[in-house]
């Protein structure tokens, strides 16, 4: 397979298809990005890297960091994690309050925001540092001692995060959150505010492509818990879309809406894209459309 071919292709024909969306509104920190920022990274299983566009530049990976946080979650407390979070798509938009009332505080998955602040409230219980703990295990897994928070986007989001304040609140009044609401938010913001580049993000990503082994050959988690979050990203990973990603790219995967996705074929590859125009859902339009071009060109997806 020439990816580097392959990917020169994508982002030519891409770029020539209609700009859709726009750059997130909801933080303010995040409304300033150029909405054409555009960049795509590969990485093969066997460690071969093949960028293109502003791949090597850094923006706010925001949800995409709920794979991540969950994963750091399921290799301590395993099938634990399930008795405070579902496993089902929630058919909602990504920071509903709605199933919450009627499913008494059990978030579906870990990947709406109730459910990765879930995730989140676990971290902060399991962690002695928190944030520095888990700032730590995403240098180690993606092999990059240089990815850091965004201070700016953190107390950006903070100081408007009215939704996931009342998210918060209402697991608490469930009793699905243990520690302070404000520092389960505050840690919750931190892991939104993380800045990688899409060749980081690919890096970062890799152990869910390489059952559960991290691209410098760490093992972190098994090969049947990796099975079940990449399953879990292929239901849930773009909210109300997941069905959407499924048919038109065919890989797991998890968005952001700082228009980062990160996606992969087990055992093949791990991919990602950045481009901060958003559809009507939250998911970066040119972004998917580069999946779908990548799976359909190369035949390489789950299905
Ligand atoms: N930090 C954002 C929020 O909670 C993340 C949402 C997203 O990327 N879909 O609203």
């Amino acid at each position: 397979m020439n990816y580097e071919t392959i990917l020169q292709e994508i982002y030519q024909e891409a770029k020539q298809l209609p700009s859709i969306g726009n750059v997130a509104k909801t933080i303010p920190e995040l409304s300033k990005i150029n909405p054409n920022k555009f960049g795509i990274h590969l990485t093969t299983i066997s460690g071969e890297d093949f960028g293109i566009g502003d791949s090597n530049e850094k923006f706010s990976i925001q949800s995409v960091s709920k794979a991540l946080t969950v994963a750091l979650a399921f290799s301590f407390l395993d099938e634990k994690v399930w008795e405070r979070v579902g496993v089902e798509p929630s058919g909602s938009a990504f920071n509903s309050l709605v199933q919450l009332e009627y499913e008494k505080g059990i978030p579906r998955n870990p990947f709406i925001n109730a459910g990765a602040l879930v995730i989140a409230d676990m971290l902060v219980t399991n962690l002695e540092n928190p944030k520095n703990d888990f700032l730590k295990f995403i240098r180690k897994i993606s092999n990059c001692d240089t990815i850091n928070y965004n201070l700016n986007v953190a107390n950006s989001e903070k100081e408007t995060g009215f939704r996931n304040a009342a998210l918060c609140n209402f697991l608490k009044s469930f009793g699905n959150i243990k520690n302070d609401v404000e520092t389960v938010l505050d840690f919750y913001f931190h892991q939104c505010s993380l800045e990688m580049t899409c060749k980081e993000l690919a890096h970062s990503f890799f152990f869910f492509a390489n059952e559960g082994n991290t691209i410098s050959g760490e093992k972190i988690l098994l090969k049947s818990q990796v099975k079940r979050l990449n399953a879990l990203m292929q239901t849930c990973g773009f909210y109300d879309e997941s069905g959407e990603f499924t048919y038109k790219v065919g890989l797991p995967g998890k968005s952001g809406i700082g228009g980062g996705i990160a996606a992969l074929f087990p055992k093949n590859f791990v991919v990602a894209t950045w481009s901060p125009r958003l559809n009507e859902k939250g998911n970066s339009e040119l972004g998917m459309s580069a999946l779908e071009l990548l799976t359909t060109k190369t035949g390489m997806s789950v299905f």
